[in-house]
């Protein structure tokens, strides 16, 4: 594991940065953070979930083969991107031996292959690749944020792993919302977190219609949901997500945060 405070790219965390131990201790911290790099700092070293804790922090020891010569980050993965963005894009967790290896998300993984080469198609990402957390990789005006931050067995948190951690989303949320006018929701799980984590952070949600590819709900104060297919290879590998219909969701999402 990569202790808070010792020069990773992604770490905005230091040894005296306060621990969460507990759903309110997350609410707590995460509710007076100053702002977006204070709320990171704080996630990143929380400890809410004993279940994800133990987990993130076993594989970080046990590694996968053909990483073993790495140190693996095996802590939360916070949101990464523009501190002010016009445009999110919410995930669900961090892969094991991606975002938990890497420290950042969608980073070392299929997953991250298939997303951030589209982001940079749209324009939104520097280069098409994310290997590591040292690769020189930046998002213009987004930012990529995530309802559980911490790898979960079999990529299934329980319900309250998730209601936990939406305490660090919706703070996150509070502080972005006054720039953002777009979120790309990738999967069904993603969109009923996010509008959770919504909800929690104050917005006037109102009836969000369900989960679909290229479904669109518009907020009563303006932000646009757009759903899109996750980038899983559960997805990529059978043809149920094309390039072509993730570049039309892109597209779509400059258009409606202005980017375009
Ligand atoms: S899943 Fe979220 S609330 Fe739970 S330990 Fe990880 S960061 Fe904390």
């Amino acid at each position: 594991m990569i202790p808070p405070g010792s020069g990773h790219p992604t770490d905005r965390a230091a040894p005296s940065t306060p621990v969460a131990h507990s759903a309110s201790d997350v609410d707590r911290l995460a509710g007076s953070s100053a702002g977006v790099a204070e709320s990171d700092a704080r996630s990143s070293v929380c400890r809410a979930c004993p279940r994800l804790v133990a987990w993130r922090e076993e594989v970080a020891l046990t590694k996968r083969a053909a990483y073993a010569h790495e140190q693996y980050w095996g802590r939360p993965i916070t949101g990464w991107g523009d501190d002010a963005p016009s445009l999110l894009v919410s995930g669900l967790a961090p892969a094991a031996h991606g975002g938990n290896r890497t420290g950042r998300i969608f980073t070392g993984d299929r997953s991250g292959d298939w997303l951030f080469a589209a982001l940079h198609r749209a324009g939104l990402a520097s280069q098409a690749a994310s290997v590591s957390a040292h690769d020189g990789l930046s998002l213009r005006d987004t930012r990529i944020v995530l309802p559980v931050r911490c790898a979960p067995p079999a990529n299934k948190p329980t319900p309250a792993e998730r209601d936990a951690c939406a305490g660090w989303l919706a703070a996150e949320l509070r502080l972005l919302l006054p720039s953002v006018r777009c979120a790309v929701v990738l999967g069904g799980f993603g969109w009923t977190a996010l509008g959770r984590a919504l909800v929690r952070a104050g917005v006037e949600v109102g009836r969000l219609p369900g989960f679909g590819h290229g479904v669109e709900a518009v907020l009563p104060g303006g932000l646009t949901l757009l759903g899109c297919y996750h980038v899983s290879q559960q997805n990529t590998f059978t043809g149920r997500l094309t390039e072509p219909m993730l570049d039309a969701v892109f597209a779509r999402a400059k258009d409606l945060a202005g980017l375009s």
